[in-house]
């Protein structure tokens, strides 16, 4: 390889051709006494757009000068003027989402709906270390039907000395669990090892032995690219607040497939469920509206929701393929610096960037204080127990040059 190929008038050279550069422009760039950091946790917090002072004073302004009026003016379906933003990101169709509420809370009200445990058919299959909060709600799930998690939930597990997981095990999983399946609730791409699931196969084979499949995207969505429509989940939930931008605690989101939107099975409900058109009417049996919004339940929390419009429109103006081949780009770069200066350093991620997002996990002999040095030195990138260190270049905001200069500090730190 080219000796300039990892200099840093290389590494300028290519952001200078970055299609997206200007995109940094519109975040505002966190800091440390007074210097930018260099920010890789856009997979934890995505950065604030600019203009979301604006957004949020906009919808104070509405509430200080109409009071209830502003439910009829603006507020009664907030959250409509988001949805078809989801389109591109999550492969579907506006009214095959909703947003609302936090990424657990909606897990637990889908599996409400698809998780419906039988004699025959009762267990859930999740990825062995996924999300603890995930873990937490399908065990709470599996116990509130009176079931044991030691039947009832089956846990893939990598092979020896392997961080990832198969496609053809967990196929091999499915089959051979077969019709005691209810539900396989996978990430999409799983937080602790960047590994970005199969979902199209993953979902086939669980149609196939007649289980509900479910994703949770909060790692994928606005990461990877994604066709929930096309590849016939059943239905899935994400956060926005870590690549989609839209803020500490934004709504999250949920997809359900069209094929369920005349559901008549389990289902909590609240007068959001309620078709607008009758939703006033106070009736006291529902009308319930027939789409993924028929999963709300209660009015929209504006002040969370309002930041959207500026983090998703930025999606929108780049294009879901356009994004996904810078993401590529910096992610590939990262990886072939650390494989070429970074000896020390083991990429857990899969090496295939069809099989990962932009995240790289990182695993090294003492990694935790390697970790503490990044900090000091004024990286921002986090830490998650037992053994890994997470750098998720994101193409919105970082750049070629930060990329080549977290790698120089880590050279130094591991000198
Ligand atoms: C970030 C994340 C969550 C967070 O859940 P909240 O309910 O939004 O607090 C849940 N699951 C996964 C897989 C995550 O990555």
């Amino acid at each position: 390889m080219n000796e300039n190929v990892f200099s840093k008038a290389d590494a300028i050279a290519k952001d200078e051709s970055n299609t997206l550069r200007s995109y940094r422009n519109k975040f505002n760039y966190p800091t440390r006494n007074g210097k930018p950091v260099l920010y890789f946790s856009g997979n934890s917090l995505g950065l604030q757009p600019k203009g979301v002072n604006d957004a949020l004073q906009e919808q104070a302004f509405i509430w200080a000068e109409k009071g209830a009026d502003g439910y009829f003016s603006d507020w009664v379906d907030f959250h409509q003027r988001f949805l078809t933003y989801f389109e591109p990101i999550i492969g579907g169709q506006s009214h095959e989402f909703m947003l609302m509420n936090a990424l657990t809370v909606n897990l637990h009200l889908l599996m409400v709906s698809f998780y419906q445990p039988t004699q025959e058919r009762y267990k859930i299959i999740i990825e062995g270390g996924a999300f603890p909060s995930d873990q937490y709600a399908v065990q709470s799930q599996i116990a509130f039907h009176g079931l044991d998690s030691n039947e009832a939930l089956v846990t893939l597990k990598p092979n020896t000395d392997e961080d990832c997981l198969n496609t053809s095990d967990i196929i091999e999983s499915i089959e051979s669990h077969g019709e005691s399946i209810a539900l396989i609730l996978l990430g999409g791409v799983n937080y602790y090892t960047g590994q970005k699931y199969d979902m199209a196969a993953i979902a086939e084979h669980g149609r196939k032995v007649g289980a509900y499949v479910g994703f949770d995207l909060a790692h994928a969505a606005g990461n990877v690219k994604l066709r929930m429509h096309d590849w016939n989940v059943d239905f899935a939930a994400w956060c926005n607040y870590k690549y989609l931008n839209c803020g500490p605690g934004s709504p999250s989101g949920i997809f359900v497939h069209e094929k369920h939107h005349k559901w008549e099975g389990p289902r909590f409900t609240g007068w959001w469920s309620n078709r607008l058109d009758t939703r006033f009417q106070m009736n006291s049996k529902i009308d319930p509206i027939q789409n993924a919004a028929g999963w709300g339940i209660s009015n929209s929390s504006i002040f969370s929701m309002a930041p959207m419009k500026n983090a998703l429109q930025i999606y929108q103006n780049v294009g879901m393929d356009q994004f996904i081949d810078m993401s590529h780009m910096l992610t590939g770069y990262l990886a072939s610096l650390i494989n070429k200066e970074l000896p020390q350093i083991t990429i857990m991620t899969p090496d295939d960037s069809n099989q990962r997002g932009c995240q790289l996990s990182l695993v090294a002999p003492k990694g935790k204080v390697i970790w503490e040095t990044l900090i000091e030195k004024h990286v921002v990138c986090d830490w998650r127990e037992p053994s890994v260190f997470r750098i998720a270049p994101t193409p919105l905001y970082n750049t070629f040059t930060e990329i080549y200069e977290l790698v120089q500090i880590l050279k130094k730190i591991l000198r």
